[in-house]
């Protein structure tokens, strides 16, 4: 388990006020001028050698995507850091509490970020259903502005920084980071063609990088401690660090927890979760990085750790780290037919295979739940998956089509059985 001295996320349950007195007296908001006094190189190195993945979900190395950004004096144009607090994946509820009870490490991390990418402002946007985690960011952001910590020589290092918090109105797609782009543009949130990546044309076509809340907010800590260690903690330099686990569904105890990455999956859940309803023999699946990521049976549960690369070698993902746990209670065929449902409503509806495609899965879905279909037609849903899989203009195709394929590949049996069920009932 991770020792309470690696915790970086020290009120994350909100016991104490998220004010900058006491989040000063947590430590934030310490030597922050002297990184900045250090250089951008410096601070890109640091993160780089932290082995910090970008925690929204596609897991991307954060020192190498700052890197991408181009050198400030060469490129003649603003550039800008967008923190992206629009989490939206159902079982996904991480950022949020870092939204509401540890603001200052958030903002601080859009400090430091930004003068690395070369950046004097930043934009939060937040999920427009987050009222009280924008209200606190916006308190947080006037405590920083008063006490010096941003605007003209932001924290007393000659650096100039503004954080503008924005509101989105509750689109999941505009969680994808070139929809949130045109939706802070004032367009439709709809995503974007890529190339340009947003390195190079992003916020009002300027080099941007686009972050997720909790990768930002623990940019702090991994300066004041040293990238070594960060990269010394979880199971290895490729999964390094500590994680915000997001643990729902039929446990005793739903919670967040921050914990060493490459933690057991059955660990998580019996230690900080009180474990599945009625024991763990009682368990069914486990969705386990938010509802995209394909799910895994008991028999997985029980040997396979979170982090990056195991989950991706029993073909899941470790996505946002939000385990949704289901026990036999479960209609597992349902519960996937919903989140079928889910994406076919959050479809932008822009390109082909995914605007149609959601919609024949969710119908396919639904004959499925009753066993109104024929064996042969599991394979033609799967077929469906794959052609919507990988062949869409942002990753919701894909989102749509993993669950499927999860259940298609771990309750086969399930499905055909409920099919024979219909079919003696109607004989
Ligand atoms: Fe829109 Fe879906 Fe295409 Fe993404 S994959 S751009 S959500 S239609």
């Amino acid at each position: 388990m991770l020792a309470d001295k690696d915790r970086i996320f020290t009120n994350l349950y909100g016991f104490e006020s998220f004010s900058l007195k006491d989040a000063q007296k947590r430590g934030d908001w310490d030597k922050t001028a002297d990184f900045i006094k250090k250089g951008s190189k410096w601070v890109v190195e640091e993160m780089m050698a932290s082995g910090l993945r970008g925690r929204g979900g596609a897991g991307f190395p954060t020192g190498m995507k700052w890197s991408f950004m181009p050198d400030p004096e060469k490129s003649g144009k603003p550039h800008y850091l967008v923190v992206n607090a629009d989490e939206s994946e159902p079982g996904t509820c991480k950022d949020r509490d870092v939204l509401r009870n540890e603001p200052h490490k958030l903002i601080e991390g859009c400090l430091l970020a930004g003068f690395a990418m070369g950046a004097h402002t930043a934009y939060i946007y937040v999920r427009g259903e987050f009222y009280n985690e924008a209200s606190n960011v916006v308190k947080a952001i006037k405590e920083a502005y008063a006490a010096g910590l941003l605007g003209k020589n932001a924290a007393g290092s000659g650096w100039d920084f503004d954080v503008i918090l924005h509101r989105g109105a509750g689109a999941y797609i505009c969680g994808e980071e070139t929809a949130l782009l045109n939706s802070l543009e004032g367009h439709k949130g709809q995503p974007r063609n890529k190339p340009p990546f947003p390195a190079m044309a992003g916020l009002y076509s300027c080099p941007t990088t686009i972050n997720n809340v909790e990768t930002i907010a623990v940019v702090p800590t991994i300066l004041r401690r040293g990238g070594g260690w960060f990269a010394g903690i979880g199971r290895d330099e490729k999964n390094a660090g500590t994680k915000l686990f997001c643990i729902s569904g039929h446990v005793e105890q739903p919670c967040n927890v921050e914990e060493a990455m490459g933690i057991p999956l059955q660990d998580l859940i019996e230690k900080h979760a009180g474990g599945v309803r009625g024991g763990w023999d009682n368990l069914l699946a486990v969705i386990p990085g938010g509802s995209s990521t394909p799910m895994l049976p008991k028999e997985i549960c029980e040997t396979v750790n979170m982090d990056f690369d195991s989950l991706r070698e029993v073909q899941s993902g470790l996505g946002t780290a939000a385990v949704i746990v289901m026990d036999k209670s479960t209609d597992i065929i349902y519960a996937i037919a919903r989140l079928a449902a889910f994406y076919m409503h959050e479809s932008c509806g822009q390109c082909t295979p995914c605007r149609e495609g959601t919609g024949w899965m969710w119908r396919m879905m639904q004959r499925m739940v009753r066993g109104n279909a024929t064996v042969e037609e599991i394979d033609m849903l799967l077929e469906v998956t794959k052609e919507v899989e990988g062949h869409t203009i942002c990753a919701l195709g894909d989102a749509a089509a993993w669950p499927i394929q999860g259940l298609i590949r771990h309750f086969r049996p399930e499905m055909e059985r409920r099919i024979m069920e219909y079919r003696k009932a109607a004989a």
